[in-house]
């Protein structure tokens, strides 16, 4: 049977009193199985360490505030490779911190005009985040300069003893990607299905693309 691991938006999950000040402040963590470990910023997105024998991988950067590479290296020994699952900002706010970064290339405009509009998402989720009250745009990381590596339907990715195979799921956006683990039959679904699913933004797929693509899935 498949279990699912559901990231975004996880404050119904995790009962969270996070407030600004040091790295250890603003993430919180835990271990949900042997390979995974969920990590929730302050602003309740999540993102996932899925560690194998040889390499780890961070699924996601959640939306910018404080040194999450720090963070994460209070959990692991190994450097993390990012793989992001869309072009949303609150999926991509860490990534310039860390070296090797994957994305579809279909999300590049994504990319591209959440980081033009980041105060302007800052300044939404303030309104409703309480935890956000004290965090401004210092608080944020730099934009990442490089562009991602491209990622594509299929790409697995090989972490020793562990496989992450790359599922496309056009729908929320254009490159939107799940993730499965196989050796777990865990598949991460970040936003491509949940209890709502955004297909309203200006690079999101039409209805009828994201039917027929899901059920692939
Ligand atoms: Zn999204």
């Amino acid at each position: 049977m498949m279990k699912t691991v559901i990231p975004a938006r996880c404050l119904q999950i995790f009962s969270i009193e996070l407030k600004p000040g040091s790295v250890m402040e603003m993430y919180r963590s835990e271990k949900v199985s042997k390979h995974i470990t969920i990590i929730i910023d302050i602003a309740g997105v999540a993102c996932y360490l899925i560690e194998g024998n040889d390499d780890a991988c961070l699924l996601d950067t959640c939306c910018g505030y404080g040194d999450l590479k720090a963070y994460v290296q209070t959990l692991t020994d190994k450097e993390p490779f990012v793989i992001l699952t869309h072009g949303h900002y609150d999926h991509t706010g860490s990534a310039s911190l860390f070296e090797t970064v994957y994305m579809s290339h279909l999300d590049l405009p994504v990319l591209e005009e959440h980081n033009r509009k980041r105060s302007f998402f800052l300044e939404e989720d303030r309104k409703v985040i309480p935890s956000l009250k004290n965090i401004t745009m210092a608080d944020l990381n730099p934009l990442m300069r490089e562009t991602p590596m491209p990622l594509a339907d299929g790409d697995c990715f090989d972490l020793g003893g562990i496989h992450l195979q790359m599922i496309s799921v056009p729908g929320h956006t254009q490159g939107m990607m799940c993730a499965l683990l196989k050796e777990e039959k865990t598949i991460f679904l970040g936003d491509a299905c949940g209890t709502g699913v955004f297909l309203h933004e200006p690079f999101s797929s039409t209805a009828s693309e994201y039917e027929k693509k899901s059920q692939k899935a």
